[in-house]
């Protein structure tokens, strides 16, 4: 498998050939500011021990403070929480709000663990990350596999150790304990605004077939969410199996199989599909919302559509990109495409900040402004420097941090 990391300083060395930036603030982007490997012991159901890897990983903090998710996954290692730790910095610098780029994760299936085990592992992870967070320094919120409880019990146990109630220190929170209103389809929501736009620029038309490749919290929400306006799914995936089904699929039936069979495989009136089918269907639009590392050198050639949203973090490989590139598919990348999530988690943090709620009509109406505004800056960009629209999104992201003059050079 490709290492995202290495990924990630490939694609920032692609922009940086569009535009120079000075060689000092490049090497200082080259490494995170800061890493952080903790062992989570958890006395697990049976009685016995088991010791557990957690990562956080602070990278740039010359906007605000460090932001990103805490992914729980089977194949989360350091240089995966590296990678989208860096593409946290840059995607707040896009959505233009003030913080940093951090990430973590543990490497765990916690589909495998009882819900004792996930919560005590939750607590843990933040007891051992509460002398290196907080409000003012680094906000973790939800990333893959990690939920709206998960953060009630990670803000719960910080408080109890800090003594602040401001809960500020996580969002993604449930609107009981602080939670702002839409943060839960914000991702989704904010990537068909930057869609919209970038739909009506290429021409394609009001009603586009889409496939989607993953069908959690970001996947899930994006597929009803174009439902409703209009579109078709015509094939969509979970981590178990991927279906087709291409008079378009019925996704509040689908969402309703899935709980009760708990995956969406042998869906009725759909036929199964490998991820390779799925990823190589033609369609208008393929939005890649699960892992790194989907479309690589090896599929791009194969990929049959007009336009890819990247709502993961990392699903297009630098080789992909180049094939893409050749190919004319226009590729909305991933700081873009999925800010949606850490613009609606910075809108909490800020209402936590202040005491507020806010209505969820005027949290959708401030996103819609980000990423609309936003997307024309980078789509009018990228016709000025003749490039595509992810080297478009790093150059502008990279003149963001480095006018924030915080380097932290060390002479
Ligand atoms: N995990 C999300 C992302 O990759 C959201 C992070 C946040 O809300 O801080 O952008």
């Amino acid at each position: 498998m490709n290492n995202p990391f290495q990924n990630a300083m490939s694609q920032l060395e692609r922009a940086t050939k569009i535009k120079k930036f000075d060689e000092k603030f490049l090497k200082i982007l080259s490494q995170p500011n800061r890493e952080i490997r903790i062992s989570i012991p958890i006395t697990m159901d049976n009685g016995k021990t088991e010791l557990f890897e957690g990562y956080r990983v602070q990278y740039n903090n010359a906007r605000g403070p460090y932001k990103g998710g805490i992914r729980y996954h089977q194949d989360t290692d350091i240089n995966e929480v590296k990678a989208l730790a860096f593409w946290m910095a840059l995607k707040c610098a896009v959505a233009n709000i003030p913080m940093g780029g951090g990430k973590g994760g543990i490497t765990v299936n916690p589909k495998l663990l009882s819900k004792n085990e996930l919560e005590k592992l939750s607590r843990g992870w933040i007891k051992l990350m509460a002398p290196v967070i907080g409000p003012k320094v680094d906000v973790p919120a939800p990333d893959v596999n990690t939920t709206p409880e998960i953060m009630s019990w990670m803000v719960d146990e910080y408080s109890k150790i800090t003594g602040d109630k401001t809960n500020a220190v996580i969002t993604g929170k449930p609107i009981a304990v602080g939670g702002s209103e839409g943060r839960g389809p914000a991702t989704g929501l904010g990537g068909f605004y930057v869609f919209d736009i970038i739909r009506q620029k290429l021409g394609l038309p009001e009603s586009c077939d889409i496939i989607i490749q993953g069908f959690g919290n970001v996947g899930g929400n994006a597929a009803e969410i174009l439902t409703d306006h209009g579109h078709k799914i015509i094939a969509i995936s979970d981590s178990k199996g991927a279906i087709l089904k291409e008079d378009g699929i019925d996704i509040k039936a689908l969402n309703e199989y899935k709980k009760t069979n708990g995956q969406i495989a042998n869906f009725p009136g759909s036929k199964n599909i490998t991820n390779e089918e799925l990823l190589t269907t033609p369609c208008d639009v393929l939005i890649p919302a699960a892992l790194e590392n989907q479309i690589t050198g090896k599929n791009a050639k194969e990929i049959k559509t007009q336009l890819i949203v990247e709502l993961a973090n990392g699903p297009t490989t630098p080789e992909a990109d180049d094939i893409l590139f050749e190919r004319n598919i226009p590729v909305v990348p991933d700081i873009l495409a999925n800010a949606g999530g850490v613009t609606v988690s910075t809108f909490e943090w800020e209402q936590n900040i202040k005491g507020e709620h806010w209505k969820e009509e005027d949290v959708f109406a401030k996103l819609k402004k980000i990423m609309e505004e936003e997307t024309e800056i980078i789509w009018n960009r990228s016709k000025e420097l003749n490039t595509d629209i992810r080297r478009t999104a790093f150059v502008i992201a990279l003149e963001r941090i480095e006018s924030a003059g915080l380097v932290h050079v060390i002479d």
